[in-house]
C-alpha cells in the first residue's frame, strides 16, 4: 500500500477514536444533565409541598381559634341560661346554644380533617425528602464517576492527538490536503476499502481500470463516483 495512504488510514483511525471519545463525553454530560434535572424537579416538589403544608397549618390554627371562641361562647351561654328571668329569654338563649353547638360540631370536623390532611402531607413530604437525598447521592456518585472518566478521556485524546500530530508532517502535503478536503464531507470515511469490487463509501462498482491501478500499482486510487480514497484490504483483515 502507498505509504502516505497507510499513514492517512492511521490518521483516520485516530480521528475516529477521538470522535468516539468525544461522543462518550457528550453522552455522559447528557446523563448528568438528566439527573440534575430530576433533582431540581424533586426540590421544586419539596418546596411546593412545604408551602402547602404551611398553608394547611395556618388554616388549622385559624379553625382552632374559631373553635375555642365557640367553646368560650357556649360556656358563657350556659351561664346565661342559668340567669334567664322569663320564657322569651330562655328560648332566645336556647336557640343561641343550639347554633353554637352546631357551629362547634362543624368546626371540630374541620379541625379533624385538616389534621388528617396535614398528617398525610407530612408523610408525603418525608418521602419526597428521602427520595431527594437518594437522588443527590446518586448525582454525586455519578459526577465523581463521570469526572474520573472525563479526565481519563482527556488524557487519551491528548495522547492520540500527539501521535497524530507527529505523523502529519511525514505525509505528502498535497495528498494530506486532498484527504482533508474529502474528509470535510465524508466525515471519517475519506478512505474506504474496496469490497466486492465496489467502493465501500458509495457502493458503486469500480471500473477494471481503477481496480487494476489499486492492485498493480502503488498509486493512490480515488473512487470515480464519490472521490474517496480507496485501498485493498489485507487478507487477514478481510477474514475478520
Ligand atoms: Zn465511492
Amino acid at each position: 500500500m502507498n505509504t502516505d495512504l497507510k499513514k492517512l488510514l492511521e490518521i483516520q483511525q485516530y480521528d475516529k477514536e477521538i470522535a468516539d471519545l468525544d461522543l462518550e463525553v457528550q453522552r455522559m454530560r447528557a446523563k448528568e444533565d438528566k439527573i440534575v434535572e430530576v433533582v431540581q424537579i424533586k426540590q421544586n416538589q419539596i418546596e411546593e409541598a412545604e408551602e402547602e403544608l404551611n398553608e394547611l397549618k395556618k388554616d388549622l390554627e385559624f379553625e382552632q381559634n374559631l373553635l375555642q371562641e365557640t367553646i368560650d361562647n357556649l360556656n358563657k351561654l350556659e351561664i346565661k341560661l342559668n340567669n334567664v328571668s322569663n320564657e322569651k329569654q330562655l328560648q332566645a338563649v336556647n336557640t343561641e346554644i343550639e347554633m353554637a353547638k352546631t357551629n362547634k360540631m362543624m368546626l371540630e370536623k374541620k379541625v379533624e380533617s385538616l389534621k388528617e390532611e396535614i398528617h398525610l402531607k407530612e408523610k408525603g413530604l418525608a418521602e419526597l425528602n428521602d427520595r431527594y437525598e437518594q437522588l443527590k447521592r446518586t448525582l454525586k456518585e455519578s459526577q465523581e464517576k463521570f469526572d474520573a472518566r472525563r479526565r481519563e478521556i482527556e488524557e487519551q485524546i491528548e495522547k492520540i492527538t500527539k501521535t497524530k500530530e507527529e505523523l502529519l508532517p511525514t505525509i505528502d502535503r498535497n495528498v494530506l490536503k486532498r484527504y482533508e478536503r474529502i474528509n470535510r464531507w465524508a466525515k471519517g470515511t475519506a478512505i474506504v476499502p474496496v469490497r466486492k469490487n465496489a467502493c465501500y463509501g458509495c457502493f458503486m462498482k469500480l471500473t477494471p481500470q481503477v481496480l487494476a491501478l489499486l492492485e498493480d500499482t502503488d498509486e493512490i486510487a480515488y473512487c470515480p463516483n464519490c472521490g474517496r480514497m480507496l485501498y485493498i484490504e489485507e487478507e487477514t483483515q478481510q477474514e475478520e
